[in-house]
């Protein structure tokens, strides 16, 4: 093929890519970032002591500084300083402000019985070190299920594309677990009673980052490098999802992926 010829095809390519991708308006769509916990209530203790808000808290600014980056200027974050403040009030705000997204960032955590007791730094700690890896969840009880099942699955591919595996152990059938997983693969489970997920008006996805009571995986999880990995793999499925089910996201909550 003569030189012009290829020209002639690379144009049309990038032609037809940014056309595939016009309809993510980033100046238009609004991404609302639920720091997970309190200050006062500040969820799992990892492995070495440190409260999972904190962990909440450092990736939840990473993500909204690389949303803003990449041209989100309408994401934001919920509750970044940890006051108290109630789980329906966090969807409420995310509501108020015209979000067409709610991710709630967490990190996760074992039943009682699988955690041991070691020492670390001069203290007796808690770890359980069986199981690792992020999960994703969705409730059927928000209105807006269809697209938060996609959302889950635009993160999902997103994490497993960067090497990141799921945990399976909220699959497990045992009290405080047994949650139905939607998709093994990209490890996304059914949780219907969460209230942020069922009280969102829109779209929503909780994410448990990964198992801060596994030691080597809290290594991972207070790393910058790691974090860095988590936040492109969320901003990228972010962005993918924008790009797919953004147009007529106003008319109809509930459509196809
Ligand atoms: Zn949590």
């Amino acid at each position: 093929m003569r030189p012009r010829r290829w020209l002639w095809l690379l144009g049309t390519l990038a032609q037809f890519t940014s056309c595939a991708h016009a309809e993510c308006d980033k100046k238009e769509f609004a991404i609302a970032i639920d720091v997970g916990h309190t200050l006062h209530s500040p969820g799992a203790l990892s492995a070495r002591g440190v409260a999972e808000f904190y962990f909440n808290r450092t990736l939840a600014v990473r993500l909204h500084g690389e949303l803003l980056e990449r041209g989100f200027t309408r994401a934001f974050l919920i509750n970044e300083r940890g006051a108290e403040i109630a789980l329906r009030d966090r969807t409420g705000i995310a509501a108020t402000r015209g979000a067409d997204v709610f991710l709630s960032i967490h990190h996760d955590s074992v039943q009682p019985h699988y955690l041991a007791a070691w020492t670390y730094d001069g203290a007796e700690r808690r770890y359980s070190d069986r199981f690792a890896g992020y999960s994703l969840f969705v409730s059927n009880n928000n209105q807006a299920r269809a697209r938060s099942v996609a959302l889950a699955r635009s993160i999902g591919a997103e994490f497993r594309r960067n090497y990141f595996t799921p945990t399976l152990h909220h699959a497990e059938k045992i009290k405080g677990e047994n949650r139905p997983l939607l998709d093994k693969y990209l490890g996304i489970y059914r949780f219907d009673e969460l209230v942020v997920l069922k009280t969102a008006k829109m779209p929503a996805v909780l994410v448990e980052n990964g198992v801060i009571v596994n030691r080597d995986e809290e290594i991972l999880l207070r790393d910058p490098v790691y974090q860095r990995m988590l936040v492109l793999s969320l901003a990228q499925g972010l962005e993918i999802y924008c790009q797919r089910h953004h147009r007529g996201h106003k008319a109809g909550l509930n459509g196809g992926p």
